[in-house]
């Protein structure tokens, strides 16, 4: 085999732990880890990285690129350069807010087709079902993509509706019947319609109007419907750790369940959130403090698996600052590592924890056998990062097309050096490489 780059660090973290290491890599696929004073083969390259520490590049699996159709929000150009930056080097596009909506097979070679040129890292599509494309779900399987998202509650635009019980129960047995995977926004349309619905600019108001209650429903139903049809589904954007027991007991009990939860769930705070400030607006919402420290308990004991963006940018226009109207969605796509970094170490975690929780927890959901760890046989992805050095977020070095970002002035841990795709740099520091990304398929 021709080993054409040897990168070497004193901290490299392998599944089987962090130590210093020499990855010798061979036409984009890792060949070996090998001791970190190992002959570097002759005609390959040494890139000596030094005490930063080298990470299996990040799967974000949860990201709305909205493009065709809302490329004023976003796209796969300034998304995957956002990305790159933060350490992402594959990323799974949401099939909703772009134009056309990933919900037939059609649709998703037009997205395809759009990506292909523009991606800095690796793209693959989520499908959607929807109320009335149960016939397309085989075909999207087929055509590769990596499961199906659906909503329980409104969506947020027009195209995309929800699934009342009944069609989720008929989507879940299809998608079952292939051995698929449903991706779920799991928030309960009667609680939502029950809460007191007030606008303005009180974050309190708008945190009452998306009560625990509607994950805690929604999820519990989700969990008696996966293990009435042996169905795999997979929780997005937890947010309410009322939720974790049931979760955890079910997962105890071999319903195929899994569950992510996103860096503003664990790193902000419902009680710092000024009024008007609908950067912090989501959708289940950011909650208290003591929310936050039973999601990290969640992480700890297994029953959260992964961590992922949900970056859901749009127009500064759309920002109001009515959180009633304002446009629900927030954007971490650079910062989620640093983020998560900086609120982990604090709470006595490790960056092989981190790893364990956006690089393979991903990776594994997604079923991505060649991402998500550094090991041979795996493709050559990596986050170089500085886990001790600072920086303060300004807006304005930040790739994605609005500048807009919940963690503005923060001093957060941990500055990514350098991301590499298949052996080869594609961000170093501020500076990215020519795209390079493939657009990915399901692999089995
Ligand atoms: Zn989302």
């Amino acid at each position: 085999m021709d080993v054409n780059l040897v990168l070497r660090s004193t901290r490299v973290i392998t599944p089987e732990g962090t130590r210093p290491a020499s990855i010798a890599v061979s036409g984009g696929t890792i060949a070996a880890v090998l001791p970190y004073d190992a002959e570097v083969p002759a005609g390959a390259r040494l890139e000596d990285v030094g005490d930063d520490a080298v990470l299996p590049g990040l799967v974000d699996t949860h990201v709305h690129v909205n493009d065709p159709g809302r490329t004023e929000w976003e796209g796969f150009w300034t998304a995957t350069r956002a990305a790159a930056a933060g350490g992402i080097t594959t990323l799974l596009d949401m099939p909703l807010n772009s134009l056309p909506p990933t919900t037939t097979v059609e649709n998703l070679r037009v997205k395809q087709e759009v990506a292909r040129s523009k991606a800095h890292i690796d793209v693959g599509f989520w499908g959607g079902a929807l109320p009335d494309n149960v016939k397309d779900l085989r075909p999207l399987h087929d055509a590769g993509v990596f499961g199906f998202k659906c909503f329980l509650s409104p969506s947020g635009v027009e195209e995309f509706p929800e699934l009342d019980q009944e069609q989720l129960a008929t989507s879940l047995a299809e998608i079952s019947g292939f051995d698929g995977l449903m991706i779920v926004h799991a928030e309960d349309p009667h609680h939502l319609a029950a809460a007191p619905q007030r606008s303005g600019g009180a974050y309190a108001d708008f945190l009452a109007s998306r009560p625990r209650d509607a994950e805690n429903t929604a999820i519990e139903n989700l969990i008696n419907q996966a293990r009435r049809l042996d169905a795999r589904v997979h929780v997005l954007h937890l947010s309410s750790s009322d939720a974790l027991p049931a979760l955890a007991a079910a997962k105890a009990e071999g319903v195929k369940i899994t569950v992510e939860s996103c860096p503003h769930f664990l790193t902000l705070t419902a009680e710092e959130i000024p009024d008007g400030a609908t950067e912090f607006k989501c959708c289940p919402p950011i909650r208290e403090a003591s929310n936050q420290d039973a999601l990290w308990q969640g992480l700890a004991d297994g029953t959260i698996d992964c961590i992922v963006s949900d970056h859901s940018p749009s127009t500064a226009d759309l920002k109001t600052p009515d959180f009633a109207s304002a446009w629900g969605g927030i954007s971490s796509l650079q910062l989620g590592l640093p983020a998560i970094w900086t609120e982990a170490r604090r709470r006595g975690h490790t960056l092989e924890d981190v790893v364990r929780w956006m690089s393979e927890g991903p990776a594994r959901l997604a079923g991505l056998t060649r991402k998500g760890a550094i090991e041979a046989g795996r493709d050559a992805d990596f986050a170089v990062l500085a886990p001790d050095a600072t920086f303060t977020v300004d807006p304005a070095e930040l790739q994605h097309r609005n500048r807009i970002t919940a963690y503005a002035g923060r001093t957060l841990s941990g500055v990514v050096t350098s991301t590499w795709l298949r052996g080869e740099r594609i961000a170093d520091r501020g500076t990215l490489a020519e795209p390079s990304g493939r657009l990915l398929e399901r692999n089995n």
